[in-house]
């Protein structure tokens, strides 16, 4: 973005931001190699055309600046930040409410409310028509896309995004009117979702729409806009992968299978019980690296290069930045509110876990395997997350997908993680790659071009033709037969 003075000054931005969802690895699974060689992502190429509609009431600025993939990248960065910016301050917003905050997060609440007031204001002014008739460029260039947020996606909508900085500063700085066209359209397809997310944060969006219902003077204000203040507490109580959203008809599940509520948890769980008829004796959790009693299965910490058990673990936070959402046909799917980077430790794939034999999930579980591949018979464990697990075990397949299912060692215990194999876009449906074994008594419909179901007609294909071969063989032999056995009777 290009800088223009402002007359309510915030402090300078940092870069763009993206969720701290790095974690540095020292080792890469096996034959990931022959993962890596799919061709990249294409995006649409109609996104600015379409967004060009929308802001033709920008004059002033030259047409566009920078080629389609340059003006996507910069799209999602923004998006990006501004999905930064909500959690945290949202985050900052709880630990004023529930605890004991220091004065710095005290300070940083109060100006980050300010700022995104002033918003609200600048945008109530605009639309009642009382703003200053003289407004430098800068300023009439805000306004003008405060009201469009405000009239078009709510005034909801603005409350929520007034409070990112970057939002703010796309506003009043942005001069490029494609890369303002190209956020804004990005918003308006995506706003239930960024509405759902500050909500489930318990971002305080409605006091800024308060006092002016209470006076009845911001013009488009509904109550709906609004919200039910006890539905909104609630959903700040829920975590957020309990709940499935349907940006369509705007509604919001729970996740169910076999008619029971499937539950996000942090951890894995192990039950001795579960194992009595596996291990003879006291039960033990065999993902624990303590009861690997030679330590080779599992190999040293991923992340710190321990060769016994150390104190590290996953980060969580790339699972902010995560949403489940219903995939039509496919059920529940998993969205990105952040951009990912290809080498991206995700998050872990927790559920209870279970000897391998243990055939009661046949959708959800997932082989532990250990990470060195010393055992021959390979899985030590099944993860089985099919009523108590997280966000891991909602990604769909993809024959060309965007992670890949890992086994790690971390800490205290081998764990299985999902990790990006290539970047992933803020808002695309992250897909992972469920093995050719899934599929062998299954059909797979993603229609990536390198199909497993293309492999299997390509391999249907070869056996015909061998059998076709065969059989002509088989016939040429008993014509050859037939002709020994006539010249045999034949009497010379
Ligand atoms: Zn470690
Ligand atoms: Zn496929």
């Amino acid at each position: 973005m290009t800088g223009s003075k402002s007359t309510t000054p915030e402090p300078l931005a940092p870069p763009p931001k993206t969720p701290d969802q790095s974690q540095s690895k020292k080792t890469r699974k096996r034959n990931r190699s022959e993962l890596e060689t799919s061709p990249t992502r294409k995006r649409p190429k109609t996104q600015n055309r379409a967004a060009s509609s929308e802001i033709c009431a920008e004059t002033n600025t030259p047409g566009l600046q920078l080629t389609y993939e340059e003006y996507h990248r910069q799209r999602d960065e923004i998006l990006s930040a501004i999905i930064f910016d909500l959690n945290h301050v949202a985050a900052t917003q709880k630990a004023c409410r529930e605890g004991a905050p220091d004065k710095i997060t005290k300070l940083s609440y109060q100006s980050q409310k300010t700022y995104a007031a002033l918003v609200v204001e600048r945008a109530a002014t605009r639309i009642s028509g009382c703003e200053d008739k003289f407004n430098p460029d800068y300023r009439e260039r805000e306004a003008h896309r405060l009201e469009m947020v405000a009239k078009k996606l709510g005034w909801r909508m603005l409350a929520i995004c007034a409070y990112a900085e970057s939002f703010r500063r796309l506003c009043r700085e942005e001069e490029d009117r494609w890369l303002w066209g190209c956020v804004y359209t990005k918003i308006r397809d995506f706003a239930y979702n960024i509405e759902l997310q500050a909500c489930l944060h318990a971002l305080d969006w409605r006091s800024l729409l308060l006092p002016y219902w209470k006076e009845g003077s911001l013009p488009g204000l509904k109550k709906e806009a609004l919200g039910s203040k006890k539905k909104l507490a609630e959903l700040a109580s829920t975590r957020p992968h309990d709940i499935v959203i349907d940006p369509v008809k705007k509604t919001f599940r729970n996740p169910v299978y076999k008619n029971r509520i499937q539950r996000d948890v942090d951890a894995s769980t192990f039950d001795p019980s579960d194992w009595v008829a596996e291990q003879k004796g006291d039960p033990r959790d065999p993902t624990l690296r303590e009861n690997d009693a030679k330590f080779t299965w599992y190999g040293s910490c991923d992340l710190c290069a321990s060769p016994g058990v150390c104190s590290c673990r996953l980060k969580r936070s790339p699972s902010d930045y995560v949403q489940l959402v219903e995939a039509g046909t496919k059920g529940v799917g998993v969205r990105a509110l952040a951009n990912f980077k290809a080498g991206d430790i995700l998050g872990e794939f927790v559920g209870k876990i279970m000897p391998p034999n243990y055939r009661d999930d046949n959708v959800y579980a997932l082989e532990v395997q250990p990470k060195t591949w010393q055992r021959i018979d390979g899985s030590i464990a099944l993860i089985s997350p099919k009523e108590y697990g997280n966000w891991t075990r909602y990604l769909n397949h993809s024959c060309d997908a965007h992670t890949v299912f890992d086994a790690r060692t971390v800490g205290d215990r081998v764990i299985m993680t999902v990790e990006a194999r290539k970047d992933i876009a803020i808002f695309e449906e992250i897909t992972v790659n469920y093995g050719n074994g899934y599929w062998t008594t299954r059909t797979c419909r993603c229609g990536a071009e390198n199909c497993v179901e293309e492999v299997k007609k390509e391999k249907e294909r070869k056996r015909r033709e061998k059998e076709a071969a065969q059989r002509m063989i088989e016939e040429e032999e008993k014509e050859k037969n037939k002709k020994k056995k006539k010249s045999k009777k034949q009497p010379s």
